[in-house]
């Protein structure tokens, strides 16, 4: 059976999925994509309802967002911990459903299962690229599968107002240069500089390695060779996290 998803998105417990990004989860199933839904633990220590009743209702709730999947990995809750257990599970659920999105719980939340959650799934993301840690899932060894494309749905701790983007400028790379090697007055151009004007930073050789160096580090934190840093003042709205893809 072929398991690859679209999107995968992890909850501590069930119904922690629908709350923190039910309805995202909902718009990519009408786009036509397919999503899978993991539950970490049962709710076993819930106020309410028991195990078997949340689990039904997780089924419930599946059908009603138009997900592929969805299963239970029973770890313990309220003792979610970053434990082998934990890791080689979900390692196992990310080899296994191959998406190009991640979705789960905020590193700093009040409830620690959330953040045992986040700590979980990015170790077992990085996991899950490396060959030599092997997983075996319906009696054979998994493949690897690295994505890059992890976000954190809010829970009951709201986000910090800004969070940095970037944008891969690779293929346009040469042509910032170019653009930059235009002004002549003010960098260091071989041959058409004038020398005897005071030196200024960006009229120092040094300042085209200085902007190399720059947006090669940015493009190591996003994964490709060039990019460009920016931060959003106003919040971010997306149609649907499919414009992501
Ligand atoms: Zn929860």
């Amino acid at each position: 059976m072929d398991f690859e998803v679209d999107a995968l998105a992890f909850g501590a417990h069930p119904d922690d999925v629908e709350i923190g990004c039910g309805g995202s989860i909902a718009k990519l199933s009408r786009e036509g994509l397919s999503v899978a839904i993991v539950d970490m633990t049962a709710g076993e220590l819930g106020t309410r309802g028991t195990p078997s009743r949340r689990l039904e209702e997780a089924e419930e709730a599946r059908k009603v967002l138009g997900a592929k999947f969805r299963e239970n990995l029973n770890l313990p809750d309220g003792n979610l911990l970053l434990t082998k257990e934990a890791i080689y599970k979900t390692t196992v659920v990310i080899r296994k459903y191959r998406p190009k999105i991640v979705l789960m719980s905020p590193s700093f939340e009040r409830h620690p299962d959330h953040e045992g959650l986040h700590s979980i799934v990015r170790k077992a993301m990085f996991l899950s690229g490396l060959k030599k840690f092997e997983t075996i899932f319906d009696s054979k060894k998994q493949e690897t599968w690295r994505i890059r494309k992890m976000f954190c749905y809010m829970q009951s701790y709201q986000f910090p107002v800004s969070s940095y983007f970037f944008v891969d400028i690779t293929d346009v790379y040469e042509v910032k240069l170019e653009a930059i090697r235009c002004y002549t007055s003010q960098v260091y151009v071989e041959g058409k500089s004038n020398l005897d004007e005071p030196e200024t930073r960006l009229s120092r050789p040094e300042f085209f390695e200085e902007l190399e160096a720059r947006a090669r580090y940015f493009g190591t934190l996003v994964g490709c060779k060039y990019a460009e840093a920016f931060y959003s003042i106003e919040p971010i709205q997306l149609k649907s996290l499919s414009l992501l893809i």
